[in-house]
């Protein structure tokens, strides 16, 4: 390695997969490696914390993790917005600069694409933080009528998440003794909860059965008109709603989509290197297509992957670990249980599920998921 010209690596992204494969490349060459690691925003938030702020169960304070936390040997983390990629050049303009890579990482995630639902930006959606923030100001007036959770597309980040939705909104009226004056219906694009494990799908429909959670699979919203209060199906079917909970369609960002480097609207990648088809230039996480689903775990695996071959060729000595394609992800069944499906993509023919039963107990473990991330990277 050339320690007066320092190998420089740009991560655009520091959700998941910007975060892990920074923090690796930190624990591995110190300051001996620049990286750069670029985001708009100024903190990171899990995922499945947008649902406790929308069920007044934490606040957003309480979840936020701001990057000015985010303190690595050799990492610079910039706040700016990425507005062009060329990756063949490996060249990142930003609103404020011009960065230059040896290796460059697309970890940009999945945007929401509001126009491709008409209606849905004048309803309610749960998958942002500025959403799930509304919607905990609206849910307290919810009381009676017609609840519907729809889901405008597939893929969409962590297949599992517009059930627990479901679930805990029966819980969140339950305690507000206002249950049996609600109805609740979930339309979802797929044909069962989580299609790589069936048992997992079997468990969560029991339970959307035995909470009378009306459940409309191989469905998804097409349209929705807030002021009749009626969504619409892609079969045509009008859904009557007081409560409309929403998941907008995904899409990767429009730097990306301007890039040449997505297809079909995402961007390919050989799904065990993530390397893409420009050189020494890979995308991890939601946006690359990996043929895993859009989660957290599988956005921290790909890094790994990414950081385990940047590692090899830095070196130039070793061999690359793969990505696996392996994540478990926690699902909350109410009532403070909560349940785990750990899913193997790679290993067989076709995806396998196993699935680990809802208890009290397994809430320790997700707070450990959540908790021992939160220090790892942000020392919090
Ligand atoms: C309700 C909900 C529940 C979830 N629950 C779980 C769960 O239980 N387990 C799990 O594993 N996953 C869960 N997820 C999914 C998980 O949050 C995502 O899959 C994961 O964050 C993807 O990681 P990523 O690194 O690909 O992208 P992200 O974490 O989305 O990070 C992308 C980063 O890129 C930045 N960015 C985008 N565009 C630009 C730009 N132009 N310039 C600069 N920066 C930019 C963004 O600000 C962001 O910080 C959930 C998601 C939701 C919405």
């Amino acid at each position: 390695m050339n320690m007066i010209n320092k190998p420089r690596v740009v991560v655009l992204g520091a959700g998941f997969g910007g975060l892990e494969l920074s923090t690796l490349l930190s624990e591995t060459f110190g300051d001996r490696v620049a990286v750069t690691l670029i985001d708009k925003g100024d903190a990171f938030v899990f995922g499945y914390s947008k649902l406790d702020v929308m069920f007044g169960r934490s606040t957003l304070d309480a979840v936020r993790m701001p990057y000015r936390n985010f303190m690595k040997p050799g990492v610079r983390l910039v706040r700016q917005t990425v507005t062009a990629i060329d990756p063949v050049g490996r060249r990142i303009t930003t609103d404020g600069d011009v960065y230059d890579a040896d290796f460059l990482v697309v970890a940009l995630g999945a945007e929401y694409d509001m126009e491709a639902t008409p209606g849905l930006a004048e309803a309610n959606e749960f998958y942002s933080v500025a959403g799930a923030e509304r919607l905990r100001d609206v849910l307290p007036t919810f009381s009676r009528g017609k609840a519907l959770i729809g889901v405008c597309g597939a893929p969409y980040k962590c297949p599992p998440a517009p059930s627990e939705c479901a679930l805990m909104l029966h819980d969140y009226l339950v305690n507000r003794d206002v249950r049996e004056d609600c109805e609740i219906s979930f339309v979802l694009p797929l044909g069962s909860p989580v299609p790589p494990s069936p048992e997992t799908s079997r468990a969560l429909v029991a339970a959307f059965e035995e909470r009378h959670i009306e459940f409309i699979p191989n469905r998804r919203v097409v349209s929705v008109n807030a002021a009749r209060k009626v969504a619409t199906l892609d079969n045509g079917a009008e859904m009557p709603f007081d409560l409309f909970l929403g998941v907008p369609k995904h899409r990767v960002p429009n730097v990306v989509g301007e890039s040449d480097m997505a297809e079909d609207g995402w961007i390919p990648v050989n799904p065990r290197t993530l390397e893409t088809k420009f050189p020494n230039v890979y995308a991890v996480g939601d946006g690359a297509n990996t043929g895993t689903p859009k989660a957290g775990v599988f956005a921290e695996g790909s890094a790994r992957a990414v950081a385990s071959d940047l590692i090899a060729k830095l070196r130039n000595s070793g061999k690359a670990t793969p990505f696996d394609g392996v994540g478990s992800c926690y699902i909350e069944f109410g009532g403070g249980r909560v349940g785990k499906v750990e899913v193997d993509f790679f290993s067989g023919p076709k995806p396998t599920g196993t699935y680990h039963e809802p208890s009290v107990a397994m809430r320790a473990d997700k707070e450990h998921f959540g908790s021992s991330r939160r220090a790892r990277w942000f020392g919090m």
